[in-house]
This record gives structure tokens, C-alpha cells and sequence, in this order.
């Protein structure tokens, strides 16, 4: 028998649940759905209860040790969230939950538990709630957390218009200053669409939100009036686009761009896909049609990678610098695929790691490389981390988090991966005329 509550009780559960006989009806197949929810929901409450006591735990440790408060709870974010396979920016605010649940609102916590709340609803009503005094939050989870008939039949709109509406009664003041703070987190981001197009999204202040969208829709409108063909989201984005860079949507832009992809699939017409830096696959077609733009206008450099996936020259490029020279930190770059070497963490690359630290007689090479970013890169830094270079396929490095826990990252399969031979090329397109 297992120990009560052990990991290994919990995954014979979970086995079981593969093995259960087939519902006789379609009646027992809903109330099996539903009640699999409901299990969900309440491992979220156990799993919330479970990092907060894993940051008390690791506080106490540490304190004891004579570790600096402001260092005592430092990487536990990041361990919540390898073990439960999120980024870190994720793993820091499933901690933040578990301690609002946990130390401030008991009865959104028992809501999750008993299945009615979902752990993104829950994570809903402290978000709304982040701004209030200790007092008015736990009139909140009073309120409405603990009104388990009605939030059973709440969705997340109407949830959140709850939560405000009685946030604002209780603290007008406090409510404002958020929206205020808000503001001023305004900004741009970017990331990747399927079939080569991307998401490039403004988190605004309302008015201005409401505003541009008005803009663009009254623009789609009247194009429309006099006969566009385009149809109306076409004519938003392009009119988006236009206002934005100044020139006509279709009209080329100047960018710089990084392309890795095999030497067939350059000059043989092989269809093995590239890979563009911060983007991601891209078809062979596309990525011949942006070499031949560049290099139309002169303005393509090319360069061999490497010839195999273990070995080649610029593998074994190392210097004793501690920092890492621009050409091997564009080849560490490259071949982590642009992305932080994290498991779970799809961040862009900010820094080159050493996984063992320089000052552990770790040298520079790509070997002992790895890049991170922002938030790993100081997770790593954290109290009883550890990582090393471990031999396999591709390059991987192995991370020993402060429990022991081991997590290995493999370098992703760069073009022509499974297929040796061939010759790997990285193109550094510069203000390539990109008309896509
Ligand atoms: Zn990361």
C-alpha cells in the first residue's frame, strides 16, 4: 500500500480513471463529464493549498539558514511552475492564487474544492479583488464565494461584473487608483498566428481601445460604401497597417530577418520548412520567396551553421571570455530556436547562461550555453539551482531544482533534423523589402 496522500496514491488514481468500464448510457456519460470537472476543479484547490505551504516551508528553511528575507521565497515560482508544466510568468501567478486563496478568501477556496468555481474562475475573482484591503476582499469571498448557489450558475462575465461591482461599492478609491496603474502598463506585443500570420495586439486604456476600433470599422465602412472589394476585417487591417508604418499596406516594409534552413531547401527546391528567428516554421516556398527579395536587392548574407547535429566546427567554438562572443551567442541563439531553453517557458531568448556558472569553472562554449529568459534566467539564480550539460540527441541541459526535482531541456530540431546530410544555412536578411 502507498503512503496516504503520496504521489504515488494519487497516480494509481489517476490510472484508474483509464480503466473505468464504459457509461451504460448517454445520462451516465454526462454525469461522468460532469463530475470529472468537478475533480478537476477540486485538484486546482489542493494544488493551490499545496504551493502556498511549499512557499511557507521554503521560507522557514531559509530563514532558519540565515538566508536574507527579501531572498528567502526566490525561485519557488518557478518550481510551482515546472512542476506543473507552465512558464514562469504563469508559475507566478498560480502561486499568487494559491496564497490569496489560501491566507485571504476561504470560501472561494472551498468553491474551487467543491467543483463550482473552475481554478480560472477563482484566479477571476482575486484578480478583481487584487486592489482591495484585506477587509473588503474578505467581504468579497464572503459574498460571493460563499453564495455557492449562485456562482454555480455564473459564467466569467458575469462573475467579474459581480466581483467589480461589489469591489467598487465597498472601495471607489482604491478601484480608480488600479485603473489608473493600469494605464499605465499600456503596450505592444506580438506573437504567432498559424499559416505564416501573427497577432500584433494593444492592451490600451478603454477609451482609446473603443476608439481605434471605431476608427478602423468607420474606415471599412465607407471603403465599403464606394465599392472596395476588400471585405471588412481586410480593410481594417489594412488601414491599421497603413496609419501605423506610413505607407500603403501592400507596399513593402524594411525589416531584419533571421532565417535558418537546409542548402536544399535554399537552391533545390526542398520542402523541408525553415525556421524564422522569433516567429517560428515557416513553408520552404515562403522562405525562398524572402531570399529572393533580399537578394534581389543585395542584401542577403549567408553562412554555413553547421553540417551535423552534434558536431561541426562552430559546435566546438569556445573562448575564455566569460561573456559570450557575438558569434557564438548567435549560435546558441540559433540553435535553441530563438526561445528560452526553460521546459514549458516559450519566452524569447534575453540572456546566454552559463549552466554551470563560470565561477563553478563552467567554460564559455556552446556546450556550457543556454539562452534564457528574463524570468529563468533568475530562477536559476535562486537558492539550491543547479543545471548542467547532459549528453542526448540534441543539446540538453539538465536543471536540479532545490527538492531534487530534475528537469531536462533538449535543444529544438532545427531544419533537416531527421534528415543528415544536409547542410544547415542561417540567412541574415537585412532591410529586406518584405512585401508577403
Ligand atoms: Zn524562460
Amino acid at each position: 500500500m502507498f503512503e496516504r496522500g503520496s504521489a504515488d496514491e494519487i497516480r494509481q488514481w489517476r490510472g484508474s480513471l483509464a480503466s473505468l468500464p464504459r457509461p451504460a448510457d448517454t445520462a451516465a456519460t454526462i454525469d461522468r463529464i460532469t463530475e470529472l470537472e468537478k475533480l478537476k476543479s477540486a485538484a486546482c484547490a489542493e494544488q493551490a493549498r499545496l504551493s502556498a505551504e511549499l512557499e511557507a516551508m521554503t521560507r522557514q528553511e531559509r530563514a532558519e539558514a540565515g538566508v536574507r528575507k527579501e531572498k528567502q521565497t526566490a525561485g519557488v515560482a518557478a518550481q510551482v511552475a515546472l512542476a506543473r508544466r507552465e512558464s514562469p510568468h504563469k508559475g507566478g501567478r498560480l502561486l499568487g492564487l494559491a496564497k490569496a486563496l489560501t491566507n485571504e478568501m476561504p470560501h472561494t477556496l472551498a468553491a474551487l474544492q467543491a467543483g463550482v468555481l473552475n481554478e480560472w474562475r477563482a484566479t477571476l475573482v482575486v484578480r478583481e479583488t487584487a486592489c482591495l484591503t484585506l477587509e473588503d476582499r474578505q467581504t468579497v469571498d464572503r459574498e460571493i464565494g460563499g453564495d455557492l448557489k449562485r456562482l454555480a450558475t455564473m459564467g466569467d462575465h458575469r462573475l467579474v461584473a459581480a466581483v467589480k461591482q461589489l469591489a467598487y461599492r465597498l472601495d471607489a478609491e482604491s478601484v480608480a487608483r488600479r485603473s489608473r496603474k493600469a494605464e499605465s502598463e499600456r503596450a505592444v506585443t506580438i506573437r504567432p498566428a498559424p499559416d505564416t500570420m501573427t497577432y500584433v495586439t494593444a492592451l490600451l486604456p478603454v477609451a482609446q481601445g473603443v476608439g481605434v476600433y471605431a476608427a478602423l470599422k468607420r474606415a471599412a465602412d465607407s471603403a465599403r460604401n464606394e465599392g472596395d472589394p476588400r471585405n471588412r476585417g481586410q480593410v481594417m487591417a489594412d488601414t491599421l497597417v497603413e496609419c501605423v508604418t506610413g505607407s500603403p499596406a501592400r507596399q513593402p516594409v524594411p525589416v531584419d530577418l533571421s532565417l535558418v534552413m537546409t542548402d536544399r531547401s535554399l537552391l533545390s527546391g526542398d520542402d523541408e520548412p525553415a525556421l524564422l528567428l522569433g516567429y517560428g516554421t515557416i513553408p520552404a516556398d515562403t522562405a525562398r520567396q524572402l531570399v529572393a527579395a533580399a537578394a534581389d536587392a543585395g542584401l542577403a548574407w549567408l553562412r554555413r551553421l553547421y553540417t551535423s547535429p552534434r558536431a561541426g566546427d562552430l559546435i566546438a567554438m569556445d573562448s575564455r571570455a566569460r561573456r559570450f562572443p557575438a558569434g557564438l551567442g548567435r549560435l546558441i541563439t540559433v540553435r535553441d530556436g530563438g526561445r528560452c531553453r526553460t521546459p514549458w517557458c516559450d519566452a524569447p531568448i534575453r540572456h546566454l547562461d552559463h549552466p554551470v556558472r563560470h565561477a563553478d569553472g563552467g567554460d564559455t562554449s556552446a556546450l556550457n550555453g543556454q539562452g534564457l529568459c528574463e524570468a529563468c534566467n533568475q530562477a536559476k539564480e535562486a537558492l539550491g539551482w543547479r543545471a548542467r550539460p547532459r549528453p542526448g540527441p540534441r543539446h540538453t541541459v539538465e536543471t536540479t531544482t532545490p527538492t531534487g526535482h530534475r528537469y531536462r531541456s533538449q535543444a529544438p530540431p532545427l531544419p533537416g533534423a531527421s534528415r543528415p546530410g544536409l547542410t544547415r544555412l542561417e540567412l541574415y536578411l537585412t532591410d529586406l523589402v518584405l512585401a508577403v
